[in-house]
């Protein structure tokens, strides 16, 4: 980085900053994580130059030898990391993965379903301010009131009322896992394609401890940054020839112009590193952690959405300590430990705002905490979060800055990124 420091004095300080943040912070955000240098370095790498539209064996410039290369390692190991027969791994985010499969199997106009955005769904799902609620006709289904999980009678009766062309299943704060065959069943009733979005639980379907959507889902989608622990980016993969086919265009020339190769050398080693058998052990500690923070959140006072967690993420409702999601989640930056405020679901507080926080295990899991170091992490969290309900919106400025050197000498224990 000495060449940066030099030609642009400003950037490199920010980077520093960053650097600095995530070293010293604790990072509680769960679509986080922290990637390995190798994946650093092939993102950082001179791929950046490189034009490469078309498909491994099939671009639409000269020099994409190399190119190839890399790209079909990237989709190969894929294929084995998820045990499917087709992956496209050139979008460049989440976002761009589920507008691809919208624009390759449903036309502007037609009906789309997914879980609404204050029962845990994401915007690409069919919120309104989203392409995905403006360009089609969205249905959101959402949670039962008792026990938070995803409520399939409404699901049923949604698709027979609406005959969508799409069912989406997945989210970005639905803390237990999602019955597939239950979709698929109501999917296959009303003549509907059926997506799941594993961007969150990528990971944990990759580390074994998730049922995985292949055998279910017509197509998958997914980000490949969150607990799957790669670059930034997006992925779509599926089992149908036919629909793999329809992916592919819908990618490019459809959606993208050229691929970020240098964001797929990175992510090629990512899967290379999630295959390994140390993956598995690292999901394993990602679930114990999260259950872990939750149930020290809920000993202290905290509600758990649904009760609790199967994965590696919990959504913490913060209505019995008398405090808003926008008041925690400022307080815990101030002591160092970053997540974010979340609604829960039927939260009567609006989105800027909430009721909740919602926390992960992904990145804490990657510097090496484990149960004993989730369970002190839920009792500054939870020191916190009694300051702030004792104190009032400011927080308790003693009980921050104790929590904030105890985030610190926690870090130091467990270093990130000692030798950039
Ligand atoms: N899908 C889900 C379930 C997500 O949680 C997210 C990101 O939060 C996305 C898609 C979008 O991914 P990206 O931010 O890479 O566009």
């Amino acid at each position: 980085t000495r060449d940066l420091a030099d030609a642009d004095p400003e950037i490199f300080a920010g980077i520093r900053h960053e650097l600095d943040r995530e070293q010293y912070q604790i990072e509680l955000i769960a679509s986080e994580n922290i990637v390995s240098k190798a994946v650093l370095e092939a993102q950082g790498s001179v791929f950046t130059n490189k034009y490469a539209e078309g498909y491994p064996g099939r671009r639409y410039y000269q020099g994409c030898h190399p190119s190839d290369e890399v790209e079909q390692l990237a989709i190969d190991r894929a294929k084995k990391l998820f045990g499917c027969r087709f992956a496209n791994v050139q979008p460049h985010s989440g976002a761009q993965a589920n507008g691809a499969v919208m624009l390759a199997l449903v036309k502007p106009g037609e009906t789309i379903m997914g879980l609404s955005l204050d029962a845990g769904g994401h915007l690409t799902h069919g919120a309104k301010a989203a392409m995905s609620g403006k360009w089609f006709n969205a249905v959101q289904y959402g949670v039962r009131k008792d026990d938070h999980q995803i409520d399939f009678e409404e699901v049923e009766r949604l698709a027979k009322e609406h005959r969508p062309k799409m069912i989406i299943a997945g989210g970005s704060a639905y803390p237990r896992q999602i019955d597939f065959a239950k979709f698929r069943a109501i999917a296959d009733e009303v003549g509907a394609y059926f997506m799941v979005d594993m961007a969150h639980f990528a990971g944990i379907v990759a580390g074994g401890l998730h049922p995985s959507p292949f055998g279910h889902a017509h197509v998958v989608t997914t980000t490949t940054h969150k607990t799957l622990r790669g670059p930034r980016g997006g992925m779509v993969m599926t089992d149908d020839e036919g629909i793999a086919k329809k992916i592919n265009s819908a990618v490019f020339p459809g959606l993208q112009g050229g691929p970020l190769m240098h964001v797929i050398a990175a992510k090629a080693v990512a899967f290379g590193e999630a295959l390994r058998p140390e993956y598995k052990s690292y999901i394993q500690a990602v679930v114990d952690n999260a259950k872990m923070l939750a149930s020290t959140l809920k000993e202290r006072g905290s509600d758990l959405v649904a009760g609790g967690t199967d994965t590696h993420v919990a959504l913490v409702d913060l209505r019995p300590l008398g405090i808003t999601g926008k008041d925690a989640d400022e307080a815990l930056e101030r002591a160092a430990i970053t997540c974010n405020k979340n609604g829960v679901p039927f939260d009567p507080l609006p989105p800027m705002k909430t009721s909740g926080i919602r926390v992960g295990s992904p990145a804490g899991t990657t510097r090496g905490f484990g149960t004993a170091e989730f369970r002190e992490i839920g009792n500054m969290v939870a020191d916190v979060l009694d300051g702030l309900a004792a104190k009032g919106e400011g927080g308790d400025a003693a009980v921050e800055a104790d929590v904030k050197q105890r985030v610190r000498a926690l870090c130091e224990r467990f270093p990130i990124y000692s030798d950039l």
